[in-house]
């Protein structure tokens, strides 16, 4: 068994997996970071789950001259949510390098900021290809110090239109940069581009079976459509699972099911390509927190849904592709936690069924409800408040605030509520999220609103 100290990473790095509770590195960090280390190109197959980010994260970390505030390393991602997982993720590995900034630059925001950012000079920039494009040919983001580019989920790059503008990012970058490009396929489009743009890479194919595929049960209901709700009442009910992610193919579904959850009392949120950003951000903020317990989306609107080790995640409607069935369970059961995948199937869809099985290698078990309770006994069962509120909170990075600052308002004299009635603390660019118990939601937001972080004052909305 490889371990963290035995991949020539640094002390304070190796420090920093320990701290995080990783125990031992997975397959792909295993053959990617001396690799990495060594500054060669790498072309790797991963999957989300694999700790591939962390992969490349730990080689760039080590690679940063903190005292040099110019950009280093530049990680292209598909979406925005798989870039605000990735710079979190990066954020959390490089805890120990003091005053190491990264910077996320995606569309959908207002550029300003981002300019602002990269004028006081960040170390690494995690984007989506439009805005990244955006910023270098108005000369905001300058490329000269890069010396790694990583390609993060390179097929739905591709698959989303963003190939011409990877290629030509690329090209405004230092030749003698390394290149790492991950895929969780390799079509054609994907081995032209590590052409164009790789020295002699790295190949990493992981053989043996992912956790997404190990630790995953996978079951199956055989239910008509008028009886799916009470299907997955009952599941709910039986399971008692603390988060849930329930897949439509969609709007309409999505609707049409949140209703019916929302209607029964039960905490349910959803999530498709009609919201707009601002509501989007803060539907997942509250599912990653816990006050939201089931979270219905569709395909689109899921994608880079930035959650982990979710205890349910349920088909409600079987998807037309196989391989979209595999990204969607791939929620659940992450590195080192199982997890549970319930399909919903009509009579007419055991071709499907068939088709993902043979994909993944592995049968989908069928579960029998044994209920007799009727849809509206079931409901009320599970119905009640989420564990947790969200409070929103007007300011962010760019007002210099930390995680550690918002407990501090929360807790102590100021704040009155214990450290265990506070959630996760989200910190984005120019808002925050704050998870506390259900309970304590109004007295805390008023709390915020009447005292100060930072010596300034905010705005806090309690979010439902
Ligand atoms: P990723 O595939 O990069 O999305 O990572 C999946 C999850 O696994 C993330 O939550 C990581 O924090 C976690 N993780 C990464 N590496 C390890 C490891 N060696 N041991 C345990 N968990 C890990």
């Amino acid at each position: 068994m490889t371990e963290f100290s035995g991949l020539g990473l640094a002390p304070n790095l190796i420090a920093v997996t320990a701290e995080l509770g990783y125990k031992l590195p997975t397959p792909v960090q295993a053959a990617c970071i001396p690799a990495l280390l060594k500054g060669k190109d790498l072309i790797g197959q991963s999957k989300t789950g694999s700790g591939k980010t962390a992969a490349f994260a730990l080689p760039i970390l080590q690679g940063i001259e903190l005292e040099r505030r110019a950009l280093q390393a530049l990680v292209l991602c598909p979406t925005r949510e798989l870039c605000a997982q990735v710079a979190r993720e990066i954020r959390k590995l490089g805890r120990n390098l003091h005053g190491l900034a990264v910077l996320e630059l995606v569309g959908g925001q207002p550029s300003r900021p981002q300019r602002e950012a990269l004028e006081r000079g960040v170390h690494i920039v995690v984007g989506t290809p439009g805005r990244l494009l955006d910023h270098l040919q108005r000369g905001t983001l300058v490329a000269t110090g890069i010396r790694t580019a990583v390609l993060d989920e390179a097929d739905r790059m591709l698959d989303m239109g963003f190939g011409p503008d990877v290629h030509h990012i690329l090209r405004c970058l230092p030749t003698s940069r390394q290149t790492v490009l991950f895929s969780a396929t390799f079509p054609d489009a994907i081995e032209v581009l590590s052409a164009a743009l790789q020295r002699n890479p790295e190949r990493v194919t992981i053989e043996e079976p992912q956790s997404a595929e190990v630790e995953i049960r996978q079951l199956r209901m055989d239910v008509e459509p008028a009886d799916k709700l009470q299907a997955l009442a009952w599941l709910l009910h039986e399971y008692q699972p603390e988060s849930v992610l329930v897949f439509c193919n969609f709007k309409a579904s999505v609707a049409q099911l949140t209703d019916a959850l929302t209607k029964a009392g039960i905490n349910a949120g959803r999530l498709d390509g009609d919201l707009d950003q601002f509501h989007r951000d803060q539907v997942l903020a509250r599912f990653r927190n816990q006050s939201l317990r089931v979270l219905v989306a569709t395909d689109v609107a899921g994608r880079g849904i930035d959650v982990e080790g979710l205890d349910l995640v349920v088909n409600f409607e079987l998807p037309q592709q196989p391989e979209v069935y595999v990204h969607r369970i791939g929620r659940t059961g992450r590195a080192g936690k199982s997890g549970l995948a319930v399909s919903l199937i009509g009579s007419r869809q055991l071709d499907r069924v068939q088709l993902i099985e043979e994909l993944t290698g592995r049968s989908i078990q069928m579960l029998s409800s044994s209920h007799a309770g009727s849809v509206s006994n079931l409901l009320r069962s599970i119905a009640g408040p989420p564990k947790m509120a969200t409070i929103l909170i007007s300011g962010g990075r760019q007002d210099k605030i930390r995680p550690g600052d918002i407990l501090g308002a929360l807790t102590g004299e100021s704040g009155g509520l214990q450290g265990s009635d506070i959630g996760k603390i989200e910190v984005s660019q120019r808002l925050s999220y704050v998870a506390v118990a259900h309970e304590h939601g109004s007295h805390a937001t008023k709390r915020i609103n009447a005292g100060r972080i930072k010596k300034k004052r905010f705005r806090a909305t309690l979010i439902q």
